[in-house]
């Protein structure tokens, strides 16, 4: 089981998140994973094992003002606990934390490779950033096609997804927490 955490505002995100994963260690986890929105700025940092691994990457990141920012401690239930394998997951510009499991993710991953998507990580969350930024090209709003690409999926979940189209958003639906 693992973590997720975010936050919006002018406060230092980059700490609110780590300190975030901080408490949520005792979930138990095999890699941890932020990204953060500032200044127009994407930053996104991963790291395998121990949060102390994550927060050295991330020392040197200054941030400036109003941020957005997501973060996650993987307990890995699909694909091995690598680098690449550690969340956020990302399409174009959206960013995804998930806690749980997408049940459905084979044929829905199946369904976006034939219309030419590329994935990189053997999680079952990446099919949820791919699914919304499907969708994003044709619903009238982000916030419509969140809830396409969660109409979509079966299993229990909460997610945190950032995207970064019209304006930037953060959004977060929780059904069954496990
Ligand atoms: N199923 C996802 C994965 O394997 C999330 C696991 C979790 O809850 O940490 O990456």
């Amino acid at each position: 089981m693992c973590g997720i955490v975010g936050h919006i505002g002018t406060k230092n995100t980059k700490n609110i998140l780590l300190d975030g994963l901080q408490e949520l260690e005792y979930r138990g986890y095999d890699s941890a994973g932020i990204a953060i929105f500032n200044k127009n700025n994407i930053y996104t940092y991963k790291a395998v094992g121990k949060l102390t691994n994550l927060e050295k990457k991330v020392s040197s990141l200054e941030l400036n003002g109003f941020s957005i920012g997501i973060g996650h401690t993987r307990w890995a239930t699909h694909g091995k606990p690598t680098e690449v394998n550690a969340h956020p997951h990302y399409g174009v510009k959206t960013y995804v934390v998930h806690n749980g499991i997408i049940e459905n993710y084979q044929e829905l991953k199946k369904e976006l490779e034939k219309d030419g998507t590329e994935f990189c990580s053997q999680t079952d969350t990446e099919v949820f950033v791919h699914l919304f930024e499907k969708y994003q090209k044709k619903a009238k709003n982000d916030y419509e096609a969140f809830k396409c690409a969660l109409s979509d999926i079966k299993g229990s979940y909460a997610i945190l997804l950032m995207t970064e189209s019209n304006s930037k958003t953060l959004f977060l639906p929780r059904k069954v927490l496990l």
